[in-house]
């Protein structure tokens, strides 16, 4: 089983982002990091209670991500990790990943996560074009980023992931492989990169002036295929559409979520998966601080997946993986065949070389890659 938690406070807002993530003061931060304590033992007294066995709900990975988790004081880095150990089983060889922001990363703060097991960090930098870093609204520079980097290194962090955009406004493909060539000379050991999406709701979303300065679809082609080329000259293997990992440091938890591991979410607004069942938090922080642990069945959107939903979700996400889908795992988890359920579909999609088949294994060809969309929504039973 997986764990997410969810910080979601933020120094400030970025203009292209539609997470549940605000800016607070050290108060409330205080007062939220006491109501995820709560919900933390609340939520294992229930997940333990029905397991005799501790090591039947093993952690397998954490992932703290926001919102930025790194705007939590040193203190409050210790006392969440504390809590977390006092009471859930963690697999010893747990993969324990934080996500920081620079501008809000200290050699403090750092200390913090190592001390208490955090032994993956994923840093949020976008670009390394200033100029370009204040359109988006980060709150940090390039020059912030490096002294945040190095001394992540210097703490001792051997596996660190760093986030970057493409097709932003007014970026050029030059100015983008130039993020990508400097983020590479540092030899981080993941890479993610995400074209930006205009997400309802956004100052980037209304915005003319923004659309205006979209590079075209030609441009975000390129900027996706050079993304392709330059990080594997440069060692990396893409394992999803937009991550990219030197041999061995794929991301665990993703890999998880994409295989249908079971996970809890904890925190405002944090979805779960658990005992075939979907539900997420409360989103309002007034509520979730006086009720900080709900049983799940009372959840809102409480959700028992039907086999249907599970195996749809089998493809959907598995797919998502260069790895590809296993067709023996298929069939021990549902009881039937790939080739019964989706035999027409693959076979079309496999003439049209969008899909192949290699042994037990399904998964998209790069040609599939680049339509996945089209090709996922086929996978809708
Ligand atoms: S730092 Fe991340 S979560 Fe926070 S506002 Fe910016 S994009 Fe959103």
């Amino acid at each position: 089983m997986e764990l997410y938690i969810h910080i979601p406070f933020c120094v400030r807002k970025c203009n292209y982002c539609d997470f549940l993530s605000f800016p607070a003061g050290s108060e409330s931060i205080e007062s939220y990091c006491r109501a995820l304590d709560e919900e933390i033992c609340r939520t294992a007294e229930i997940i333990y209670e029905k397991q005799e066995d501790r090591n039947t709900g093993r952690i397998s990975t954490i992932f703290v991500g926001g919102g930025t988790p790194s705007v939590l004081a040193p203190e409050q880095i210790r006392r969440l990790f504390f809590c977390l150990r006092q009471n859930f089983s963690i697999s010893p060889d747990a993969e324990i990943s934080m996500e920081a922001n620079p501008g809000t990363l200290t050699r403090e703060k750092l200390a913090a996560c190592m001390e208490a097991g955090v032994n993956r960090l994923s840093i949020g930098l976008q670009s390394s074009d200033d100029a370009l870093l204040k359109v988006l609204g980060r709150i940090h520079t390039w020059e912030q980023f490096l002294d945040n980097y190095r001394e992540a290194r210097k703490t001792g962090f051997q596996n660190i992931n760093i986030d970057l955009m493409s097709s932003l406004p007014g970026q050029t493909l030059s100015g983008y492989l130039k993020t990508l060539e400097q983020v590479t000379e540092l030899r981080p050991e993941h890479i993610s990169s995400y074209s930006l999406i205009l997400e309802e709701g956004t100052p980037f979303f209304d915005s003319e002036d923004i659309r205006r300065r979209l590079p075209d679809e030609a441009v975000d082609r390129e900027m996706y295929e050079r993304t392709k080329e330059l990080l594997h000259e440069r060692g990396y293997e893409r394992y999803e559409i937009s991550n990219y990992a030197k041999e061995g440091f794929a991301c665990r938890h993703n890999i998880g979520y994409w295989d249908g591991v079971p996970y809890l979410g904890l925190g405002l607004g944090a979805s779960s998966y658990y005992d075939n069942a979907r539900f997420s938090n409360e989103i309002s922080m007034k509520k979730y601080l006086e009720h900080p642990f709900i049983p799940f069945q009372e959840r809102q959107d409480y959700y028992v997946t039907e086999i249907k939903d599970r195996i749809e979700d089998y493809m959907i996400f598995g797919l998502r993986k260069m790895s590809g889908v296993s067709l023996s795992r298929f069939a021990g988890e549902f009881g039937v065949s790939m080739e019964k359920i989706y035999g027409g579909v693959i076979r079309r999609y496999a003439d049209m070389e969008l899909l192949v088949m290699e042994g037990d294994t399904l998964r998209l060809t790069d040609a599939g890659i680049d339509v996945s969309n089209r090709i996922f929504e086929e996978f809708l039973l």
